[in-house]
């Protein structure tokens, strides 16, 4: 089995490393094509605009300028363009990605690219509980259950164009309760702030921040699941449409 590991958190990223490990207990030919820096946030995007670079760090290990997307593309086209990966990994992402996450992730984007490649993808994040600013995140939750939950996703079917998305508690790894599969849940609006400041010439700019909402996450949702202590596993499938409205709007246009 040949697999390919990327990610969104750049690839110096302590959970690219935790990655490694996991595949390495799969298989003997695990290829790293991951961005150069920290791409959390760019959800599906493509470089269309500047060249993309990319630079051998080592046997089979590269490093893209460019979005997780552009990284799982290289791959398939350059990199891996003889011998395709047989599976793609992405993660394992420093913090979570639940519900509405998985719009904005790079790490769930990394792998729908797989998934629309045909290739069975699966994307990894790890919550932590709330740090101290600046502090190391721990991923022994992770590397502790990763090839228990990651086992069984490689001996099923997966339908066409779905990737399978895995987040692991904020808990230490004795105290998960186990794995849940649950659907995608959503949190109440608004957990996006706009962090404004001033800079040394008196004019303002911006961050985007995600702050902590508190909220009470749906039944069988993966948001639900890591408040529990479980390990959530969300099948995801890229066929956006929302079937039940096609009906409804059919009929405006008779
Ligand atoms: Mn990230």
């Amino acid at each position: 089995m040949r697999i390919l590991l990327t990610n969104d958190d750049g690839y110096h990223a302590p959970g690219l490393k935790v990655l490694e490990t996991l595949a390495a207990r799969f298989s003997d030919e695990v290829w790293v094509v991951a961005p150069a820096e920290e791409q959390s946030g760019t959800s599906r995007a493509l470089t269309l605009t500047r060249p993309i670079r990319m630079r051998k760090l080592g046997e089979r290990h590269f490093a893209v300028a460019g979005t997780p997307t552009d990284s799982v593309l290289m791959a398939l086209g350059e990199v891996m363009a003889e011998a395709k990966p047989d599976l793609i990994l992405s993660g394992v992402n420093r913090g979570a990605n639940l519900g509405e996450d998985v719009l904005y992730s790079g790490t769930v984007a990394a792998a729908a690219e797989g998934a629309l490649a045909g290739i069975r993808s699966i994307a990894l994040s790890q919550l932590y509980p709330a740090p101290a600013p600046g502090e190391k995140v721990s991923f022994a939750t992770a590397e502790a259950w990763g090839e228990r939950v990651l086992a069984p996703l490689l001996a099923v079917p997966l339908s066409p164009r779905t990737l399978v998305n895995v987040n692991f508690p904020p808990v230490a790894p004795d105290a998960v309760k186990g794995v849940r599969v649950v659907r995608q849940g959503l949190r109440d609006y608004g957990r996006v702030k706009l962090n404004k400041r001033t800079d040394p010439r008196g004019f303002p700019y911006f961050w985007i921040g995600l702050g902590r909402m508190p909220h009470t996450p749906s039944h069988d949702t993966d948001l639900e699941a890591v408040a529990d202590g479980y390990v959530s596993v969300t099948p995801l499938h890229l066929d956006l449409t929302h079937c039940a409205s096609l009906g409804s709007l059919g009929k405006l246009y008779p």
